[in-house]
């Protein structure tokens, strides 16, 4: 691999948890984020927070790609369930992307991207494959390592692999109204966060390939904002750590 692997987190929490695999981690700064630079069972790798909402995610994913000559990204980060049996504590790994608030009908069709001639982005095949097959692996082991009491408090008994559309907006998804009026709109989205599609559209740019993984922390419903942070704490970092760690030894 000529260039670094960019592991990419939404969130502190999460960050931390992978930056703690890292023996060697040194920071730089550009455009007011903070890269960590480093290795990972033998490979390059360079850490950072992608902020949250679609533009700073472009900016990171720029700054990654220009500034710091990565070659593939890796994302993991929370998101909420749509689909019907999408539920807390299970993972989707993303195949394909789409910006549900994109609209400039009727100019363009509703969630097409002005200039492209789409409105989906794919992930990459290969690294997307892997990312599945590990997150899957991680999904039988980890909740049993987590503890009873984590287990029954979110109800993580039998979590699933989703793989399929991810989709994105400036929106903390939160009312079951918005979830409803979603799944209207996108029967095939499984799952709603706020970067993923912002990373896939500079990728596309750039023709790097892009895998993102998320733990569902809430169904993006009236429900959307319980025990976030705990979650985010106890589950959903460990989760991650666990899927990129994996990831990088294989
Ligand atoms: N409470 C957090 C902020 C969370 S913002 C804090 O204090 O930092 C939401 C983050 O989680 C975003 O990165 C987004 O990608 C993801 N996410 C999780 N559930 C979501 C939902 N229901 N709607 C939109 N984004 C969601």
């Amino acid at each position: 691999m000529a260039g670094p692997t960019a592991l990419v987190s939404a969130l502190h929490e999460e960050l931390a948890a992978v930056l703690g695999l890292m023996p060697d981690e040194q920071q730089q700064m550009s455009g007011g984020r903070t890269f960590w630079r480093g290795h990972l069972h033998g490979h390059d790798v360079v850490g950072v927070l992608s902020g949250i909402g679609k533009v700073a995610a472009a900016t990171t994913a720029t700054a990654l790609i220009e500034r710091f000559g990565v070659q593939r990204i890796v994302f993991t980060g929370v998101a909420g369930g749509l689909a019907p049996g999408v539920r807390v504590g299970d993972v989707v790994v993303a195949r394909q992307f789409l910006q549900h608030d994109m609209d400039a009908s009727p100019i363009f069709p509703r969630h097409e991207v002005p200039g492209y001639g789409r409105a989906t982005f794919d992930a990459d095949a290969t690294l997307t494959a892997h990312l599945t097959q590990v997150s899957d692996k991680v999904l039988r082991e980890l909740p049993a390592a987590l503890g009873n009491e984590v287990v029954h408090a979110f109800g993580l008994q039998s979590p699933r692999c989703h793989q399929g559309l991810l989709v994105s907006g400036d929106r903390f998804v939160s009312t079951t109204a918005e979830s409803a009026a979603l799944r209207a709109a996108l029967p095939e989205a499984l799952a709603v966060e706020m970067e993923g599609a912002a990373f896939a559209q500079v990728c596309h740019d750039y023709g790097i390939p892009l895998a993102v993984v998320r733990t569902i922390s809430d169904r993006a419903d009236d429900a959307a904002h319980v025990d976030f942070p705990r979650f985010l704490r106890e589950v959903a970092s460990r989760y991650s750590a666990a899927i990129v760690e994996a990831l990088l030894r294989g």
